[in-house]
């Protein structure tokens, strides 16, 4: 029986987690739940799976659920609480799913303590993908991608040496606004970009799909999870994404993973690794897909898929400063305070205004987060 200490049990990636581990008792346990303020499903959740401690991160949330919880459970709190429970409690794999920055600290807790780690938030790799990898390969912590990119990634590369690589392509859906003219894009609503036609997923990562941002996130996780330089990681727009992604060989060779889309499937596979595990969940049928199509990404229209090259290029904190700035940005989209395009553009600003850091350490790391966000916050 696996122990798992899964972060935001209430996010999309949380509540499918949720759903593998139903069909699976028999081999998962649940220890910990963490959510960020979203009590009422937690409660549901705490009586379904029993986890001996929650973590509500917004100190009220927890106050008024303390109140209220007829249920055993130990509940901390704020972020103290996170890293308590991701450091001292007993658990086998660790399900990153926290959205943005907030993901990082309770990880590296994580893998100091060499717990297998299932990792969805990406952005822990884009800000701090050295040094984490650096810690896991230090402390034989094993990082299994949920991303589905790059888990198709990780498992076109079972049984393949890695320098037989000769490229990576990231598929990428284009998100909404694959068809619109660059003129147009100044004029979206909140709602047009939370409108994915393929994924439902939370709100950061969907409108990160519609500016192309999150296939530029992949590219900096996909560096440093497969040790690849950035020329050698090709992003292809294939709108149906059942090609989740795929691997060239030197010998000319491609391999992919494929499937409908359903996050249930990398989830499965981080949590039974190596083993493949039965379930109910997926059945593709390729006579109703019909077609499958790929076409070049648009660079200039998708400006945050360019920026993310840059800093990969660039290296030390500047993808730090881009996932910051990007973080803010998005809020700020989606609470209708600027415009799509000034997204990109407030990235853009603060590349430029901050001080990138060549070889940052961990507290650099935290500084320069830190930093972007009162920037962003000041000035937009
Ligand atoms: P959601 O927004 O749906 O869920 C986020 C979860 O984290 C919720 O449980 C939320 O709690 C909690 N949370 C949010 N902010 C904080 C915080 N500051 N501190 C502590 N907890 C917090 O996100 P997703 O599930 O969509 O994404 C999670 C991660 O997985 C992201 O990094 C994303 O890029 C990655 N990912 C997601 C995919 C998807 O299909 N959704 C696909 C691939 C990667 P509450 O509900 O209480 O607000
Ligand atoms: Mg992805």
């Amino acid at each position: 029986m696996q122990k798992i200490c899964l972060l935001g049990s209430t996010g999309s990636i949380g509540i499918n987690t949720l759903n593998v581990i139903r069909e699976n008792k028999h081999l998962f346990q649940v220890s910990c739940l963490t959510v960020n303020s979203k009590t009422e499903l937690l409660s549901k959740q705490i009586a379904e799976f029993k986890p001996e401690v929650v973590v509500i991160r917004d100190e009220k949330a927890a106050d008024n659920f303390r109140k209220i919880c007829s249920s055993k459970v130990e509940i901390l709190s704020g972020e103290e609480g996170l890293l308590n429970a991701t450091r001292d409690l007993e658990y086998d794999i660790l399900v990153s799913a926290l959205v943005g920055f907030a993901g990082l600290a309770p990880t590296i807790e994580a893998i100091r303590r060499k717990k297998r780690i299932a990792l969805a938030n990406k952005e822990t790799l884009v800000v701090a993908g050295k040094l984490i990898t650096e810690m896991a390969n230090k402390n034989g912590a094993e990082i299994i991608p949920v991303d589905s990119e790059h888990s198709a990634i990780f498992q076109s590369l079972v049984g393949e040496h890695e320098n037989s690589i000769r490229r990576i392509i990231l598929t990428a859906s284009g998100g909404p606004f694959r068809h619109h003219e660059i003129s147009e894009l100044g004029k979206v609503s909140v709602a047009d970009a939370l409108n994915h036609p393929n994924w439902s997923m939370g709100d950061k990562i969907t409108i990160d799909s519609a500016t192309m941002m999150n296939k530029g996130l992949e590219v900096i996780e996909a560096h440093w999870l497969f040790n690849l330089e950035a020329d050698d990681i090709e992003v292809v727009v294939h709108p149906q994404s059942i090609i989740h992604s795929m691997v060239e060989f030197i010998d000319g060779s491609i391999k992919a993973q494929l499937s409908i889309p359903d996050m249930k499937l990398p989830i499965i596979y981080a949590l039974g690794y190596p083993e493949r595990l039965k379930n109910s969940f997926t059945v593709t049928d390729f006579t109703k897909i019909g077609q499958l199509t790929f076409f070049e990404p648009d660079f200039s229209k998708f400006e945050c898929l360019k920026l993310a090259y840059d800093v990969l290029s660039q290296g030390g904190t500047a993808p730090c400063i881009l996932n910051a700035a990007n973080e803010i940005a998005v809020n700020k989209f989606l609470t209708e305070k600027i415009g799509f395009l000034d997204i990109p553009k407030i990235i853009n600003d603060s590349l430029n205004k901050i001080e990138v850091v060549s070889s940052p350490d961990i507290e650099t790391i935290f500084d320069c987060d830190r930093k972007t966000r009162e920037f962003v916050e000041l000035n937009y």
